[in-house]
């Protein structure tokens, strides 16, 4: 019997695992097989000297064999290995697989039985995005999200850049609008606008930039470098597809050059002849001002800033968390883009809701969660998330986001909208008559009567996700 292939978690040694594996019996030199094994031709192969698809005693997980409606979260994470069923639905896998994928993926892989129909992906983490690296040594990184790898994200499009220390993103322009959240680090962001006034400021983590479309910017790391995310309003947008200041120099004449900056041909014998894109910088100097020109139309501060200091916002506490909102109501800017920073504590929601025009796109910052999007008329998919995880919702689709971890979940919603703003689900229902909710849920009284008629943001739980699956209580 020789092996053929190599069946189970392609790699790493899992406990009390035996795969099975596909077995032949014949031992032939020959690179294929002749006529003599066509069905019809070849003997009948006898299934109980055969390959075994038995898996031996397998292992579930809390919560797993409660009904499928019921949902819990399954953290497969001590599971050896995962199994896709739930409830009384699947059946155990024992074919070639890769364990860790099952482990962050929970609800793909058993599958909440409330989830049905077709929907596009809404998940992508960047861990799987190509990361291209900066010109110079140590000089940073970039690593993107858009519709090449997510196709539902039509509207919005995200990238992770790092900045090394001192490093810049080379002087240039784009088609979008861009959004832009520090996450590590400090940076000096400059522009210009096309009345001739100029911007510069510093900013450190927590806080946003926005450079409208065809606004040329530049980004320079302080010495301890940083990390920033961009949000972008086309789902499509490349970062690699942006209007660079070193090849727009390198796809002129020369003659032209000369004449438009008034300068001698020498004066161009040392510009860079390949684009920069990240690349090592000398140190911006303390003191902004320093570097702060202006024109007679002066320059750009009050509501025309390209910054906003929200990492001096204080949050606004709910039971189960917080939440910080950004958009163009105080940073007017940023005529579309509506954002909210959300903390969840550990078996906390963010409430069921939707938006009414616009689609999200979220980044996981910190920690896990999952998401369940509704489509109308009757689909849905549950999504599972870790931080540097993107996920999409279209506009109207229903979602909540529940922390399935122990630490607090930070994750940020962006809109295409000029407020940010949702429909609630627990106070749509309580500003409806009673009785019409009654006549379409059948809900009891005392549930109906105390649903919240003020937005709640968030609803706390239980931080024992499969505490229903016994006899406990989910809240
Ligand atoms: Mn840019
Ligand atoms: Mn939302």
């Amino acid at each position: 019997m020789n092996r053929i292939g190599d069946y189970g978690e392609n790699s790493g040694p899992v406990a009390g695992v035996t795969a099975p594996v596909p077995t032949v019996t014949a031992s032939s030199g020959s690179l294929r097989g002749d006529s003599s094994l066509l069905g019809g031709n070849a003997p009948l192969p006898d299934p109980d000297k055969s390959d075994s698809a038995v898996v031996p005693d397998p292992q579930y997980v809390n919560g797993q064999q409660a009904s499928g409606n019921l949902g819990l979260y399954l953290d497969f994470n001590n599971a050896n290995p995962p199994q896709p069923v739930r409830g009384t639905k699947g059946a155990t896998d024992p074919g070639p697989r890769t364990y860790d994928y099952e482990k962050l993926n929970p609800d793909l892989f058993a599958p909440p039985a409330t989830d049905t129909g077709d929907m596009p992906n809404s998940m992508w983490p960047m861990g799987l995005s190509h990361n291209r690296f900066g010109t110079g040594d140590g000089a940073g990184w970039a690593r993107q999200q858009n519709t090449e790898v997510l196709p539902v994200a039509t509207a919005m499009a995200g990238v992770d850049m790092r900045l090394g220390p001192n490093a810049y993103r080379e002087l240039h322009w784009h088609t979008a609008s861009e959004w832009g959240l520090i996450m590590k680090g400090c940076v000096r962001v400059s522009a210009i606008n096309d009345e001739g006034q100029s911007f510069i400021d510093d900013a450190c983590a927590g806080d946003v930039w926005f450079f409208p479309a065809g606004i040329p910017h530049s980004i320079q790391a302080f010495e301890e470098g940083c990390e920033f995310l961009l949000v972008f309003d086309n789902g499509g947008f490349s970062e690699d597809g942006t209007f660079l200041v070193s090849e727009m120099f390198l796809r002129n004449p020369l003659e032209v050059l000369s004449k438009d900056l008034k300068a001698d041909l020498s004066a161009f014998d040392n510009i860079p002849q390949n684009q920069l894109y990240i690349f090592d910088g000398t140190p911006a100097p303390k003191n902004i001002s320093e570097q702060n020109i202006t024109s007679s139309a002066g320059s750009i501060s009050g509501n025309a800033s390209y910054t906003y200091h929200w990492s001096q916002q204080a949050p606004f506490e709910v039971p189960g968390g917080s939440v910080k909102i950004l958009d163009p109501l105080t940073f007017p800017i940023a005529k579309m883009f509506s954002a909210a920073l959300v903390t969840i504590q550990p078996g906390a929601m963010r409430e069921l809701h939707w938006h009414t025009t616009s689609d999200e796109w979220s980044f996981f910052l910190q920690g896990s969660g999952r998401i369940t999007v509704y489509a109308a008329p009757a689909s849905s998919r549950t999504f599972d998330f870790t931080a540097g995880g993107v996920g999409y919702v279209p506009a109207a689709q229903s979602h909540y986001i529940e922390n399935t971890g122990t630490e607090d979940l930070i994750v940020l919603e962006v809109l295409q909208a000029p407020k940010f703003t949702d429909i609630s689900v627990a106070q749509w229902l309580a500003l409806t008559p009673k009785q019409v909710v009654k006549d379409h849920l059948h809900l009891p009284d005392a549930v109906i009567d105390s649903l919240p008629k003020e937005k709640t943001l968030l609803k706390p739980g239980n931080k024992n996700l499969t505490a229903l699956a016994g006899n406990g209580t989910a809240f």
